[in-house]
This record gives C-alpha cells, structure tokens and sequence, in this order.
C-alpha cells in the first residue's frame, strides 16, 4: 500500500489517549489500531509478530541472507494523538503540488505563511492537513505509516541487504506513559529510532524530561479588615516558588490555583 494510503487509513482511526484514565492503555479506542497493525505484519510477512497485554505491537523484518550477524536495528512510532483536540472523524485534505500559499483550514482558521513561515520549505511537496477541528494525528501516525510502508518494501525486495530489523507500536506516548511498560529485552534491538520528530532528515538524539506535575495551591483567607500579616495571597505563593525552579532547566510550570 501506498504510503499516502497507509496514511489516510490510520487517521482514520480515532486513538485520542487520556491522562486522567488509571488503565494501560488509557483508552480502549488504542486497541483499533494496535490490533490493525499486528494483523497488517502478520499479513506482510513479518515474523516474531505480538502483541502484548498492554498493547505494545511488536514484529520482526528478519535479515536478508548473509547479514544475519548484523547489529539489531529498531523502529518506533506511538499510535495515540494528544488529548488537547479530538482525533474523531478526522476529515483530512490534501494539496498536491503545495505552491506556498496561506492554507485555509476551515472559514476561521488560517495558516498564514506568515506565522509558519517554515511552509516554504514545502513547496512543490504534496501536503496533507486537517480542517482545523481535530487533530491530523500525524503525530505520530506519520510514524506508524512511514514504517509500515518500509517494512512492505523491504519484505517484497530483498535485494536491499539489511540485518534483522524490529519493529515497535506504542500507546499513550502523549501522556507521558508510553514506556511504561516497554519491554525493551524481548523487543531486543542494539539500537533504536522513534519515528516521531519534525522535518525530512532530522535526528534527535537527546532531549529535556518533559514529566509534568500539577501544582495546587491554597492561600489562606482573612477579611481584609483583619488581614494585615494574616492573609496569603496563592499567587505570591506559586509566584515564590516559580523563582525557586532554576530558569536555565525549567521551561515552565502549571500553576493549579
Ligand atoms: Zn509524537
């Protein structure tokens, strides 16, 4: 399949996950396309194809002939979109032949090469956007496609000599759990790539730990007649203790009030 077609067939899928959820994965929906996916590798060939009590789709490129010795080479993509804006009925478009113009996404919604002015860069390139009500969910179904798209290749080529490569699907990346329960001996690669960053080429191979913490925090309050030296205002308080995070490390800090 076509990895346009891959593509549009994912985000179809609604797999919105959900940070105030206790279960693993945090929406049942998840399970849509993780199962899909176990069934697409068993369907292309691939070999070792699971799919844990968790979720985490696994599944094998085995090595072409000769290089079975090779260093062991993993791929990941995440199937969940943010829990900001639904990921249901998403209704894509498409633009073949991007000439560099504003994008209108829906009658109020633009995007104006103005305010993303990296758009340029995609000129003459066929762009897939969303109308502006939900999410695309190319985050990270873009992933989830691209490898997807190259294991068929690889399997119907084997002219392309590579040693064994593996493959891994995760829920609720967006939630910060993604790994959670990664079982990162069976998937037993030497080295690994997630498949979930920007521009064509890029490679990331560091990053600062975006865990997240809600911070609630109670003043105290007194009639203004009595306050003097009484009264605690929450937002001196969460002001205070935004001063004490090192400003160099901290990008930001939620304050719950
Ligand atoms: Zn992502």
């Amino acid at each position: 399949m076509e990895l346009k077609d891959r593509f549009l067939k994912y985000v179809a899928i609604d797999t919105q996950s959900d940070e105030n959820s206790e279960s693993f994965p945090s929406t049942a929906k998840q399970w849509d396309l993780l199962n899909l996916l176990v069934e697409e590798m068993k369907a292309l060939g691939l070999e070792e194809d699971t799919i844990d009590k968790y979720g985490y789709v696994m599944g094998t490129i085995p090595a072409t002939k000769g290089y079975e010795k090779a260093p062991v080479i993993g791929f990941l993509a995440h199937v969940d979109t943010s829990p900001d804006m639904s990921g249901k009925d998403v209704r894509p478009r498409i633009i073949e032949e991007y000439q560099g113009e504003d994008i209108v996404l829906n009658p109020s919604l633009t995007m104006r090469v103005a305010e993303f002015p990296e758009l340029s860069r995609f000129v003459g390139h066929t762009l897939i956007h969303t109308d502006g009500t939900t999410l695309l969910g190319a985050d990270d179904k873009a992933g989830v496609a691209e490898i997807m798209t190259a294991a068929e290749y690889l399997m119907s080529h084997p002219e392309v000599k590579h040693g064994k490569i593996r493959i891994g699907f995760t829920p609720d990346e967006e939630i910060g759990r993604g790994v959670d329960f990664f079982d990162v001996k069976t998937f037993g690669a030497d080295f690994a790539y997630t498949m979930d960053g920007g521009y064509e080429g890029e490679l990331e191979f560091e990053n600062f730990n975006a865990a997240s913490a809600k911070i609630l925090i109670k003043g105290r309050n007194v009639h203004p007649g009595y306050a003097k030296h009484k009264m605690i205002n929450a937002i001196d308080v969460a002001c205070e203790l935004n001063s004490l995070v090192p400003c160099q490390r901290a990008t930001s800090i939620y304050r719950g009030l």
